[in-house]
């Protein structure tokens, strides 16, 4: 069992880690694993050195199958932050996130909202890519997880679209189905940063019938958006 993979589950099991810090080599694209298996440092990095930090990131297996990470793209003051699952495919290739078929359809559905592509932040729950598109491992989303959490803070933006049940589930620590979780604000971290849920565009070049739903979702997030959370219900 490789070391990440054993913090992960002493973690889990609640059992205390005291793991000596490593290093950070001298640009800092290291990355050492603090006492509670998060990622060192990376809480006070600006966007160049988080950027740098991701490009170099040894954390898990991953690394060893990328074509290159994937950080993140679009307007770093947005009011909107769009999370995603993962990389793909194409995405992998190129280094930016939603840029195959599922992300040509996002782009569509955010302009048909009234949003241009780069007005918006898109990223991901993880920065690489999984072999063979299969679902993230619990335990790469717990390393990528400080990663995103700093993108969050620089970016402090007004309103989170999750977009599909992984990113949703990994953001808000649940196990429900997107169907239960659309139609409500729930809310992300200590700033208490409002998250709709919405079906992942990949799923709805399979059943393009459900363009409706995610519609109307992105409707609902505009008006969140406008209003903040005042009058809606918190789940
Ligand atoms: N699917 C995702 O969740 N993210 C991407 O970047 C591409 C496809």
């Amino acid at each position: 069992m490789n070391n990440s993979l054993r913090n992960e589950y002493l973690k889990v099991m609640g059992v205390q880690q005291w793991v000596a810090r490593e290093a950070l080599d001298a640009d800092g694209a290291a990355g050492a694993i603090d006492s509670v298996g998060t990622v060192d440092g990376v809480a006070s990095l600006d966007w160049p050195e988080l950027e740098k930090r991701v490009s170099g990131c040894t954390l898990c297996g991953l690394q060893e199958s990328r074509t290159r990470t994937v950080f993140g793209v679009g307007n770093r003051d947005a009011d909107w932050l769009v999370i995603g699952e993962a990389p793909g495919a194409d995405e992998d290739r190129q280094g930016e996130p939603f840029v195959g078929r599922a992300g040509q359809l996002l782009t569509e559905m955010l302009f048909a909202a009234g949003l241009q592509r780069d007005a918006v932040y898109i990223c991901n729950i993880l920065k690489c890519r999984p072999p063979g598109n299969r679902n993230p491992s619990m335990e790469e989303v717990s390393l990528c997880q400080a990663y995103l959490q700093r993108q969050i803070e620089l970016i402090a933006p007004r309103l989170i679209l999750a977009v599909g049940g992984v990113a949703a589930n990994s953001l808000l620590d649940m196990d429900e189905k997107v169907g239960q979780l659309r139609g409500k604000v729930h809310d992300y971290g200590t700033q208490k940063i409002p998250v709709v849920v919405t079906y992942h565009p990949a799923y709805l070049l399979r059943s393009p019938l459900e363009k409706r739903k995610v519609w109307k979702d992105l409707q609902f997030a505009q008006s969140v958006c406008a209003n903040g959370q005042a009058g809606y219900k918190i789940t």
